[in-house]
């Protein structure tokens, strides 16, 4: 049986390539280069660069590769642009998600592992978020992946073959610990990412987004977890579902929050760069605090983090912003 990544060629799309392949895995992606990058898919993984709404494509490659399970990553993620263009965020994310779904029951595909988000919860509050805290998305975004999940909830509930499990992500930061892949992407808003950038000379600065949030030191806090982890949970949430574990939601997080601050002075400490800090206004719908309690992907899964540490974090995402060089979405150097 292979399995199907969507969005494999992007960021998190292609390192859960890399782990399905270790597992032995046969591997089949589809992607259509939107924001992804060809090379960033590995030579033993099939590559089909083709919309996840293309029809007839889906229809070509289910008729080709036996697939038992997808796993869903291709979609839009930029927050504050889905505020800009909503409509873009429901076609992108929402309705593309139900032509998928749809063609994985046409295909008797019986489980599909979906990459959800934790703008599922909006603004929790001070404590870490468990899978049962109100809905309150405060984007589009958030909004988007939410509706992707009500269809899989109620697909679910009538096709008794058809199991699946939302994965919440929190923030999402580091490259793989053999540098195959990282984060390519042009246009990254993401923290460490801009920080990796900023010690790298590829930006001037940063600026911190507020410093007067009900935290600690005033700047938010959140929860960073390693790329490599993430696969892993998401590998770990595809035994469960073909061992007959029942469709769920899970927080995918560490329960430890770092601030901004903090995030920025140990990228300095790591890289040995004191690049330039300036403070800077709230960013619009940002929350104080976003922590997940991680108990249940744990209990649930028997997943078991191995790179819950922000020093690792930091020190893999510099490596690769080295390696990936000025050719920002160009190959890295190998
Ligand atoms: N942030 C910042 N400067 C930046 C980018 C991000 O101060 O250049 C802050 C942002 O306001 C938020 C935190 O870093 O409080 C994490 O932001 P990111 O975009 O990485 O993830 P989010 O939690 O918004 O999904």
């Amino acid at each position: 049986m292979s399995v199907l990544v969507t969005g494999g060629a992007g960021y998190i799309g292609s390192h859960m390539v890399l782990t399905l392949l270790e597992q032995g895995e046969d591997v089949v992606v589809v992607d259509n280069l939107s924001t992804g990058n060809e090379w960033a898919v590995p030579g033993q993984a099939r590559f089909y660069k083709a919309d996840i709404a293309d029809a007839d494509a889906l229809d070509a490659i289910f008729a080709t590769h036996a697939i038992d399970a997808i796993i869903h990553f291709a979609g839009l993620i930029i927050v504050s642009e889905s505020v800009e263009a909503p409509l873009d965020y429901y076609s992108e994310n929402t309705c593309k998600s139900r032509v998928l779904i749809q063609r994985a029951l046409d295909a008797k595909v019986e489980s599909f592992i979906f990459s959800s988000s934790a703008a599922v919860y909006g603004a929790p509050g001070l404590e870490p978020v468990t899978e049962s805290a109100p809905f309150a998305p405060e984007s589009p975004y958030g909004t988007s992946k939410l509706m992707t999940e009500w269809m899989l909830r109620d697909v679910a509930a009538v096709n008794p073959g058809f199991r699946y499990a939302a994965l919440r992500y929190f923030n999402v930061a580091g490259a793989d610990p053999k540098m195959r892949a990282g984060q390519s992407s042009r246009q990254s808003t993401h923290l460490i990412k801009i920080a990796a950038e900023a010690a790298t000379g590829k930006r001037d600065g940063l600026q911190i987004f507020g410093d007067d949030f009900d935290t600690p030191d005033g700047t938010c806090v959140r929860d960073y977890i390693h790329v490599t982890d993430l696969a892993n949970a998401h590998y770990c949430a595809l035994a469960y579902l073909r061992a007959g574990g029942p469709s769920v939601a899970a927080n995918c997080g560490y329960g430890s929050g770092y601030s901004v601050r903090q995030v920025v002075d140990a990228v300095k400490a790591v890289s040995g760069v004191d690049f330039r800090v300036t403070q800077a206004p709230r960013r619009a719908g940002d929350a104080a605090m976003i922590v997940a309690d991680s108990t249940f992907a744990r209990e649930a899964f028997g997943w078991m983090p191995e790179l819950d540490d922000l020093e690792t974090i930091i020190r893999h995402a510099l490596e690769w912003e080295r390696r990936l060089g000025n050719r920002t979405g160009g190959q890295p150097d190998g």
